[in-house]
């Protein structure tokens, strides 16, 4: 395990995302929020996504430094075209637009399509908290096909995350965001490349039996090599039974079908759809009631006493703040593996051992 200073990793990041073809402002930009996702403890969507990321730049299906294309443009909605950029200059795109006309109108939702990876959706939940905004995402990712539904054992759904932020005066938001599988992907590579195993049961395998092995979902794989989903024969389960696998139904049908991202299917390239619904509390509720009546509920709920071995409970948000606060000191924790896959993939694009060498130094 080594342990790298957020700024570091950021500087390395961004180096190796300006070697591989994107401006210095976006190479930063991918940097910041890759990081951040580690920080806030979602390994699964931190650094450990360069490898794909730059996969996917070789083959042409992500490109460098794209803005979106509006299609649709109304006083309180905006359909938007990622064009296949890094959903870190897209995604901040689409959400700014979704914030100015939220601003203007009270209420406003924005569909994106064809986006890149845009990662953890809680960073778009914060930017609207930011500006005093609730905001509601339907995410998902055609062409990830990986996750079976309820009562199946094929890959039918994306792992299609929903998420909501709700902004708190003076106080960090109310984050909920999570994938509608069991787990994220991206926590299956983690495991795969030495980090903390699945859930039991989070997999599931063609004949039915449920798994934790990640070669389930990748077939056979070498320690640094790639990890590539279409190896595997296997799937992730949809969360919360009926329920999760109906409410990943929902975000492939508004996030993929309504967007015109598409819903998840094998054969296209993995692009993320969003659909994210605004809302205004200041114009909903001149008279600040919600303001307190949020934080007097959340005081009630957090009262509760705790099951043993819990201390507190938690709202939603809460454990990424906790982990950003002690990450930003400790540093960002990454397996051998995991570093190693990173530092591989860096070489590939002309960054030089003795660079990769002064971050762990
Ligand atoms: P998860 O299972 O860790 O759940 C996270 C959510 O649960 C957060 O809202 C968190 O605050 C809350 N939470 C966690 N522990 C809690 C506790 N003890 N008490 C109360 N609340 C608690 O998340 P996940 O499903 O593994 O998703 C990880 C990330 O992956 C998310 O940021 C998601 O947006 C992202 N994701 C992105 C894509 C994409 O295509 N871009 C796809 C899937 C997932």
């Amino acid at each position: 395990m080594v342990a790298i200073p957020a700024e570091k990793l950021i500087d390395f990041v961004t180096d190796v995302f300006a070697h591989a073809g994107s401006s210095q402002a976006e190479a930063r930009r991918i940097a910041g929020y890759l990081v951040t996702a580690n920080l806030t403890g979602h390994d699964s969507h931190g650094v450990i996504r360069v490898t794909s990321y730059l996969r996917w730049l070789a083959q042409g299906n992500l490109k460098p430094d794209q803005s979106v294309d509006v299609l649709v443009d109304t006083p309180s909605l905006a359909v938007v075209d990622g064009r296949f950029g890094f959903g870190q200059t897209v995604g901040p795109q689409a959400v700014a637009i979704g914030i100015a006309k939220c601003k203007e109108n009270g209420l406003a939702a924005v569909a994106l399509r064809n986006a890149g990876h845009i990662g953890r959706i809680g960073d778009w939940a914060e930017m609207a908290a930011a500006e005093g905004l609730i905001s509601i995402h339907f995410v998902n990712a055609a062409g990830s096909v990986l996750v079976a539904p309820f009562g199946g054992v094929e890959r039918k759904f994306s792992t299609a995350p929903y998420c909501v932020g709700i902004p708190r005066p003076g106080q960090p938001p109310i984050v909920l965001d999570f994938a509608t599988s069991v787990v994220a992907e991206g926590k299956v590579m983690v495991a795969s490349r030495g980090g903390k195993p699945v859930p039991k049961g989070a997999l599931i395998a063609t004949d039915g039996h449920l798994s934790e092995d990640p070669a389930e979902l990748y077939g056979p794989y070498s320690p640094e090599g790639p990890r590539d989903h279409s190896k595997g024969t296997g799937a992730i389960r949809a969360f919360g039974e009926h329920k999760g696998s109906g409410l990943a139904l929902i975000c492939e049908l508004l996030g993929g079908a309504l967007t015109g991202n598409g819903a998840t299917r094998i054969g296209r390239p993995m692009t993320n759809g969003m659909l994210a619904i605004y809302i205004d509390p200041a114009r909903v509720d001149p008279a600040h009631f919600f303001d307190g009546e949020v934080a007097r509920y959340i005081a009630d709920v957090k009262s509760s006493r705790t099951v043993a071995g819990v201390d507190d409970v938690l709202i939603p948000g809460e454990p990424e703040q906790r982990t950003r606060a002690e990450r930003g000191k400790t540093g960002v924790p990454l397996p051998d593996e995991t570093w190693a896959a990173i530092a591989a993939a860096a070489r590939t694009v002309g960054i030089t051992e003795e660079r990769i060498r002064q971050v762990t130094a």
